[in-house]
Parts: C-alpha cells; sequence; structure tokens
C-alpha cells in the first residue's frame, strides 16, 4: 500500500495569534475537500490555542514545533508533551537543524524528546541532515546513521508506531537551494535503511520520511513524484496561505 504522503508546515518564530488566524482564515478555503495527503501547521506555542480553534473541523492538524521530555518540574520555559496535547496538538517536530545549531540539541536529547512523545501518543517528526561540510566531505551518510542511530535508540517497533522522520539536509534550509529529487532520495533510503535496523522491514517499508529544505510551490511536485519522498516539511514558503496551499496541490 502507498504511503499516505505528509504536508507539514514549519512556521519557526514567526506569526503571533491574530496574524494565525488570518492564515487559516485564508488557508482553509484554498485545501477544502483535499484529503488525499495528510496536512500539518505547526506554528509558535502562543498560536497553538488560535490554531486549533481555527482549524477545528477541517483536516489540518496542528503539531508544536519542540517539546520537553519530562512531563512537568522546574523547567522554567519549556513545555511537555502532556501540556501539548491537552491543547489539542497531535504532532510535535523534534530536533529540527535550528534547535541543534542555536540550542544546542544533541542526537541523545532528541532521543529523550521522541520517547515523551511518543509515550504521550504525540505524532513525532524527527528531523535529521548534515551540514555543507559534511556533504562535502562525503560524510552524509555518516551523518545520517548516526543520528537515526541515537535517535531511535531503546525504542521498540511497538511505541514507534507513529514515528514521522523528515530529512533535512541543513545547507537547503532557508537557502533557497534544494536537493534534487534523486540525492533526497538516496537520503531518504539510508534514514530507511536505519530505520529497518532499529524498528524491522515492515516497520521501515511504512515509515514516511518527508523532504524538507527550500519546498516552494514550483519544486513541489517533482519531489513529490519521487517513490522515496512521503511529503516536505516546509518552512518559509508555509507562512503565505497561497503559497502553502500550492505545495498541498502539489
Ligand atoms: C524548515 O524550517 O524545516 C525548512 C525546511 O525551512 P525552509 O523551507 O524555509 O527551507
Amino acid at each position: 500500500m502507498p504511503r499516505k504522503k505528509v504536508l507539514a508546515a514549519n512556521w519557526k518564530m514567526y506569526k503571533n495569534p491574530s496574524q494565525t488566524r488570518d492564515f487559516f482564515r485564508d488557508f482553509l478555503p484554498l485545501i477544502s475537500g483535499n484529503d488525499r495527503d495528510e496536512i500539518v501547521v505547526c506554528p509558535p506555542y502562543v498560536d497553538l490555542p488560535t490554531a486549533i480553534e481555527t482549524a477545528k473541523g477541517s483536516n489540518v492538524a496542528i503539531g508544536a514545533q519542540n517539546l520537553h521530555w519530562e512531563k512537568e518540574g522546574a523547567f522554567t520555559g519549556e513545555i511537555s508533551a502532556a501540556m501539548l496535547l491537552d491543547v489539542g496538538c497531535t504532532h510535535v517536530i523534534i530536533g529540527h537543524s535550528e534547535r541543534r545549531q542555536h540550542f544546542g540539541e544533541s542526537d541523545d536529547v532528541g532521543n529523550v524528546k521522541l520517547k515523551a512523545a511518543l509515550e504521550a501518543g504525540l505524532t513525532p517528526i524527527v528531523c535529521v541532515g548534515e551540514v555543507l561540510e559534511e556533504r562535502e566531505a562525503g560524510l552524509t551518510e555518516d551523518v545520517l546513521r548516526r543520528q537515526c542511530t541515537r535517535a531511535f535508540y531503546s525504542i521498540s517497533a511497538r511505541k514507534a508506531g507513529k514515528l514521522i522522520v523528515a530529512y533535512e539536509p541543513v545547507w537547503a534550509i532557508g537557502t533557497g537551494k534544494t536537493a534534487t529529487p534523486q540525492l533526497a532520495s538516496q537520503a531518504h533510503l539510508v534514514v530507511r535503511g536505519e530505520a529497518a535496523k532499529a524498528f524491522g522491514k515492515e516497520f521501515a517499508d511504512n515509515l514516511r520520511i518527508l523532504y524538507g529544505g527550500s519546498v516552494k510551490p514550483e519544486n513541489a511536485k517533482s519531489l513529490m513524484a519521487e517513490e522515496e519522498i512521503d511529503g516536505a516539511l516546509v518552512g518559509g514558503a508555509s507562512l503565505d496561505p497561497k503559497s502553502f496551499a500550492a505545495i498541498v496541490k502539489y
């Protein structure tokens, strides 16, 4: 059975609640009835209640961009999986390269966050991907293997059920440079191979692996045509309702 694709928006630190309301007012009519794929929007934390309320009854799921691995506690400024669930989130992005780069998040932190998300019943979107120097040094496969092995460490196939992975080459994020569909497919095969080692072949065959990195309405179709590419994680181009709708309708 073909894997259902996922088109996910990562708004990063853009939009306030009223801009979130405006986005959904314009976006929802553009994609109404479009149930071919799954659609997820991940706004900043403060926009979550507005996004959830405004998208209610539509085919758009709402996710967060991060979470803390503990259920609660003295962790000033953090948000737990239980809190996200309670507010109505269904998805959460884990280990985005901007979190790795600016907030020192390691592969091991990604692993505990992944465990917390799965335990709570959220659908995690785990990001992996190499930086330019690693690609140029021929290290892409090694980096992806390491990131996946550590992210998946000590998680059973039964628990991993809802896992989604996003392959996001860091050199393609927000740069306008996109991996070719073939190059992305090669990386996805490495990720799928690691998923097979960690969770078994059947799990790996069903795992959705998204591509992220300067996805735009102009390149979405050719990326989505690849058998190995099960959707997209979209940053910049997801902020505009028309542009994200065009990507959803690739
Ligand atoms: C991202 O933030 O995950 C991303 C892929 O950004 P962009 O689409 O802007 O490259």
